[in-house]
């Protein structure tokens, strides 16, 4: 009798995402004059730019025809592809990446979830809370993770590192070592960031410490201030100690396109073994490659036009997000993020739970966010809004919260 991966039964149920769908759902069949404005989900809502939907077409023309046609493309990607963002993400910023250290792939999602495939089951993770929740559950599912404590919301076997108002929402050093340390920066859900100087600190701390950072940087076209790192390799030492994962769904649009990419530097080594060289195999044998015509369009993002036109379109998102952020400070609310991440994360008023507050902003203003306590206990008490609405939905629903 065959057996099953036992650690899947440990994961709770995708209890946010579905809890909110029901709560709304209830909601708008007892109010159907009442609707509701979502600034829930992380996704986008602004169509693909004009550079991205040429490139598009034309890759789509070039499949009609038999001396154009490609069939697998590289496991790896296109050099295209890999040349435009080793010139456009790290060259420039003078970051020493080579288009061989890229893995091309269907966004970062995968990536995040995938990589922890290459280290061993014992590594302890450290995670930074709250968090993203892909690299717990990836974790779990892997048998990494020990045992889940319903009461705290806690795995066993992972650091926590709480993000709070109280610390600036930096992470500070965990009292246990890990092997393991993801960071999401500019960080979903708190909105929140770091300096170079401290993120040099962690990359430092991973070095002396023999850890890997896995550093997810979904959100950097978002970043606006200048002591900000757009990389981690931006820090002295980062490529003895941190891999890197990118995604063209927040600064391109393409949650449902679907592309992304991880750096592996070939000088991070465990003893003598390449990491490098342990992902080219993983990703060899277990992806066939990103389609070419989505590669075509993501080498689009790069053209002088995308980035234009790129550029135009986070800067809509980011003025939902200012406007979100002074309206309700305004209002009295405390409020966090929004200046190098499209998230908004405010302390929910008078000590409400998250999950209160998220009644209370349902049935009064009729607007839907996600509860804080949902991306990990250090989350309880906050609640965040997204910017990614349309700006008229964003300044109703802005309006109908501070009348509240
Ligand atoms: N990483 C973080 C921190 C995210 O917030 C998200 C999406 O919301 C992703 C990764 C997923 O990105 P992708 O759409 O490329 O899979």
């Amino acid at each position: 009798m065959y057996q099953i991966n036992s650690n899947y039964q440990k994961l709770p149920g995708s209890y946010l995402f579905s809890t909110i769908a029901k709560k709304v759902a209830a909601f708008t069949e007892a109010n159907p004059d009442r609707p509701v404005i979502r600034l829930g989900i992380g996704d986008v809502t602004q169509p693909l730019v004009p550079a991205v939907i040429n490139a598009l077409h034309r890759a789509v023309d070039e499949m009609a025809d038999a001396s154009s046609f490609r069939g697998y493309a590289p496991d790896l990607g296109y050099d295209f592809l890999r040349n435009a963002i080793v010139e456009h993400d790290y060259k420039s910023r003078g970051c020493g990446i080579s288009a061989d250290e890229i893995f091309v792939s269907d966004g970062a999602k995968s990536d995040s979830g995938n990589i922890q495939e290459i280290f061993s089951k014992d590594c302890k993770i450290a995670v930074t809370d709250p968090v993203y929740p892909v690299y717990v559950d990836s974790n779990v599912m892997a048998g990494r993770c020990g045992e889940y404590n319903s009461q705290t919301q806690t795995w066993s076997r992972v650091i926590y590192m709480p993000c709070t108002r109280e610390n600036g929402f930096v992470p500070e050093f965990p009292k246990e070592t890990p092997d393991i340390i993801y960071l999401c920066i500019p960080n979903n859900p708190t909105g929140t960031a770091v300096t170079k100087a401290q993120l040099q600190g962690w990359v430092d701390y991973a070095n002396k410490n023999g850890a890997v950072i896995i550093y997810d940087a979904a959100y950097e076209a978002y970043i606006s201030e200048p002591d900000v790192p757009h990389s981690v390799y931006e820090c002295d030492g980062a490529k003895t100690c941190a891999i890197e994962i990118r995604s063209f769904s927040k600064n391109a649009g393409f949650t449902g396109v679907r592309l992304g990419f991880t750096v592996v530097p070939k000088e991070l080594k465990c003893g003598q073994v390449s990491l490098h060289d342990m992902w080219a195999r993983r990703h060899g044998t277990k992806y066939n490659g990103a389609p070419y015509i989505i590669q075509r369009a993501g080498e689009a993002v790069y053209t002088e036009e995308g980035r234009a036109q790129l550029k135009a379109q986070v800067a809509y998102y980011m003025k939902n997000a200012g406007a979100v952020k002074e309206g309700l400070s305004k209002a009295g609310y405390e409020v966090y993020g929004g200046v190098n991440a499209p998230y908004i994360w405010l302390k929910t008023p008078e000590k409400m739970s998250s999950w209160d507050f998220f009644d209370y902003l349902l049935e009064q203003a009729n607007v839907v966010g996600t509860p804080g306590s949902g991306f990990g206990p250090s989350g309880e008490g906050y609640f965040r809004l997204t910017a990614f609405g349309s700006y008229e939905n964003t300044m109703a629903a802005l309006e109908r919260i501070k009348v509240l």
